[in-house]
Order: C-alpha cells, then sequence, then structure tokens
C-alpha cells in the first residue's frame, strides 16, 4: 500500500474507501464507488468485479456474460432490487463499511416497484461543469446517485442539462466503464468534460419539472435512515388516501387522467395493490405540489398543507423552492445585474460559462435579462465591425498616398498588404475594395459599410 492509497481495515479484502457525499443530494453512487476503489487499487473495473466482486457475490449468470453486465444489468446495481441488494452486502463486506446501501435506492426499497421500472438510466449520464470544476481545482472526479436517475435531467448544482454522449467521438457511455476511470470516454478515452456542451446541449429547454425534480430527488438522497426508515408501502398508502380525501377527489379515475396516468393507477396505490414507480410517484407529488420526501417521511398530515389538485394551481401559493436552488438564483441575479451596471458585454454564452451555469438556465430563470445582455453584446460586435472598418479605411486612404508619393502605382495587392489583418489583395472584403477604388477615383468616402 502506498502512503496515498486509502486505509484496508484490519482483514477487509479491498479498501475501507470512504464514500463521498453520504447525506447530502450530491451522495455518490455505487457504480461509481466501484469505479474509485477499482483505481484505488490501481486496477480496471473489470477484473476487479470478475476477480473480486463477482465469486463474493456467487452470482454465476454474471460469470457467463460479463459483457452482458456492464452493458445491460450494471444500472441496477444502483436501484433497489435483487441486485442492488446483492452488490452493496457484497460491497461491504469486501470493504468492512456498513454504510454503502446509501448509495442506491434501497433505503426507498420499502415503497417503490422493486422491478426499477422508471428508476434508473440504462446509461450514463453525466454534468461536464462538475467535472471541469472538479478536474481544475484538483478535486476528486466522481458520480453522483442523482445522476443515475431516470427523472433527473439536469445537473441540481448548475442548472444545465447533463449530458449523455462523448464529445469527443459521440458514443453513449455504460453506466459502469470496464476500462477507463471516472470521466473519460469508454470508447475513445476522451475526457466526458472536454468539450463546452452549451451549444450541443444548453440550448435544451430546462422547465420548472427539471427544476423541481432536481431538487426533491436531492431532498430524498439526503435522508438520514431514520427517515428513509419511515417509508413504508402501508404508510404510504394511507398517505395515498389522505391526499385523495383532502382535495376532497370523488373520482379517482379523474384524478388518474389530470395528472396523465392510467385509469387506476391512484386506486391500486391507495389499496396497496403493487407498488409505485419512482417516476409516477414524482409526477404524482408536482402535480399536487406536495414534497415527496414530506410525504414518504410523514408523521403527520401536514404534507399536504400546500397541496392542490391539478389544474388549480393558481389558487394555492407557489411552493418555496429549495434553498440551494435559491442561493444559486440569487447568486445569478446579483452577478447579471453587476454585469447589466458595467460596460462590460461579453456573450450570453461566456457569461454563462463563467457562472457555472447553462445557457437553459440563465434564458428560462432570466429571460428579460439574458435577451438584455445578448443584445448589448450584438451592439458591441456592431460598433468593434463599423470602428475597424473605419480604422482600415483609413489606413487604404494613406497606403495610397503613399504609394504615389513614391512613384508606385497604388495596386490593390500593394494597398491591402500594408494593412494588417487582411489578406495579400484584400481577400473577399467587397467593402474595403470599394473604399480602395473610390480612393483611386478620388472619390471621398464617409459613413459606415453600408454606405448610409
Ligand atoms: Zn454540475
Ligand atoms: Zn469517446
Amino acid at each position: 500500500m502506498t502512503v496515498l492509497s486509502p486505509a484496508r481495515k484490519a482483514h477487509s479484502t479491498l479498501y475501507h474507501l470512504e464514500p463521498i457525499g453520504v447525506g447530502t443530494p450530491d451522495v455518490e453512487s455505487l457504480t461509481g464507488y466501484i469505479s474509485r476503489l477499482a483505481k484505488a487499487h490501481c486496477l480496471p473495473v473489470q477484473p476487479l468485479v470478475s476477480e473480486i466482486i463477482a465469486p463474493e457475490l456467487g452470482m454465476t449468470s454474471m460469470v457467463r456474460s460479463y459483457s452482458r453486465f456492464f452493458k445491460e444489468s450494471a444500472c441496477s446495481v444502483n436501484g433497489l432490487g435483487q441486485y442492488a441488494e446483492d452488490f452493496h452486502s457484497a460491497m461491504e463486506r469486501l470493504t468492512l463499511r456498513g454504510d454503502l446501501s446509501r448509495l442506491t435506492m434501497l433505503p426507498w426499497k420499502g415503497v417503490f416497484d422493486p422491478g426499477g421500472k422508471g428508476l434508473n438510466k440504462p446509461l450514463k449520464s453525466w454534468c461536464s461543469s462538475c467535472f471541469r470544476e472538479w478536474f481544475k481545482n484538483g478535486a476528486l472526479l466522481y458520480e453522483p446517485l442523482i445522476w443515475t436517475l431516470s427523472s433527473v435531467r439536469i445537473c441540481g448544482r448548475h442548472g444545465s442539462p447533463l449530458r449523455t454522449t462523448c464529445p469527443g467521438c459521440g458514443e453513449p457511455q455504460p453506466v459502469l466503464g470496464r476500462t477507463y476511470p471516472i470521466g473519460y470516454c469508454s470508447s475513445c478515452g476522451e475526457q466526458l468534460w472536454s468539450k463546452e456542451d452549451e451549444k450541443v446541449e444548453g440550448e435544451e429547454h430546462v422547465t420548472e419539472w427539471d427544476l423541481w425534480v432536481v431538487t426533491e430527488v436531492g431532498r430524498l438522497l439526503s435522508a438520514s435512515p431514520s427517515e428513509s426508515g419511515m417509508a413504508t408501502q402501508k404508510r404510504f398508502q394511507s398517505a395515498v388516501a389522505d391526499v385523495v380525501r383532502h382535495l376532497k377527489v370523488t373520482n379517482t379515475q379523474e384524478l388518474d387522467r389530470s395528472i396523465g396516468f392510467g385509469e387506476s393507477t391512484i386506486t391500486q396505490w391507495r389499496r396497496g395493490r403493487g407498488k409505485p414507480r419512482f417516476d409516477y410517484f414524482l409526477l404524482f407529488c408536482f402535480k399536487t405540489n406536495i414534497v415527496p420526501k414530506d410525504m414518504l417521511c410523514r408523521s403527520s398530515e401536514e404534507f399536504l398543507r400546500n397541496s392542490w389538485r391539478p389544474g388549480c394551481k393558481e389558487k394555492i401559493s407557489r411552493k418555496k423552492e429549495s434553498h440551494k436552488q435559491e442561493e444559486l438564483r440569487k447568486r445569478v441575479k446579483k452577478e447579471m445585474e453587476t454585469l447589466l451596471s458595467t460596460e462590460n458585454a461579453p456573450s450570453l454564452k461566456e457569461f454563462a460559462r463563467n457562472l457555472g451555469v447553462g445557457l437553459g438556465y440563465l434564458r428560462y430563470r432570466f429571460p428579460k435579462e439574458s435577451k438584455r445582455i445578448a443584445s448589448r453584446y450584438r451592439e458591441r460586435l456592431r460598433e468593434s465591425k463599423e470602428s475597424l472598418f473605419h480604422e482600415r479605411s483609413e489606413a487604404i486612404r494613406k497606403a495610397v498616398d503613399d504609394l504615389r508619393g513614391a512613384g508606385e502605382h497604388p495596386s490593390k495587392w500593394k494597398v491591402f498588404r500594408k494593412i494588417p489583418g487582411i489578406l495579400p489583395g484584400g481577400g473577399k472584403d467587397k467593402d474595403l475594395t470599394r473604399v480602395w477604388k473610390e480612393t483611386l477615383e478620388g472619390k471621398h468616402i464617409v459613413g459606415d459599410p453600408s454606405g448610409c
């Protein structure tokens, strides 16, 4: 073991590596933890899985087809079904840790569909800004559990859409890469944050739903074991009944329809027939303005306080954003005001990049200010183009005079080679060519390129 290696507890087979962010919205995923553990042991992921984890699991089906495991099943390691159960307990035995279930959705297995429908993404997604920031600051690259959930499309820290393909080769990425470490493409090895992605994905519309999901899922992931321990199917069943009663719903099929469910989803939840899908549960809470964590970990009917019937939003005051989103919003607003009070006129893209947020976020949250910044930038471009034109026109006139004074013919080639930043011959710049011609003809030119 090198000096920098993590500790190996007495008799633990693998390092007793501490997981990142337990108890916070940014808690690490179990697949990400496995990748980091492989790196700590100076191993690619595949041999760690095949030589150490698989024998511990006794999973003969996995041993038969690793390629299928890495391609299809690895995403379930972060879920709440059998795969997650087996993997987390094997990893806890190998590392002698007791907190690895919190890197999966297992704390919520009492409530949600164990089949994992609508829970984990089949492929990896990531926030380039987070990777870039950590890399720049010399921090560890890791993969938060929240990125692996199907309903989450944006980064909670940056508000920008998560990426799903390599910026180098365009390939989608498996949830658990076999060889390359976290942050690198499994196909070409490129850094997954290597290119600015605002143009590719920042243009995507970030919706109120996206912002709500990332905030509320973050709250669930930061729940303590005693909080998530309160989430049982029985409590959920009675919470659904409370919602129906509180909203004075007489026909649950109507409520189903207004949320966008099939006809008997809510009835089945209320009767305790089967567990809800995670994504359906989130949609139910969003449409009824209920905080998911309050509904699952409730000890009273307090969670109903701000609830409303889908479609009746305006009657009830809007729920407050989470503290984190609010802080981000405040910070961005202040930066925008400061910028607009100065002469500085960067492009909106450059401004978003400096703030570490997506273009989509700025346009969605601050449409007026974003438009002003963009139009100031366009104005600045126009002005600098104009002043450059005037500068070059003057230089052309001077060059013509100088050449004539030296007894030379002021050909286009001779004149333009004296103008900095212009190709000899003038390239294809019609306006400057016009200036040259008119100077030869003795005409005096005033005004901008358009001739106004
Ligand atoms: Zn981010
Ligand atoms: Zn690639």
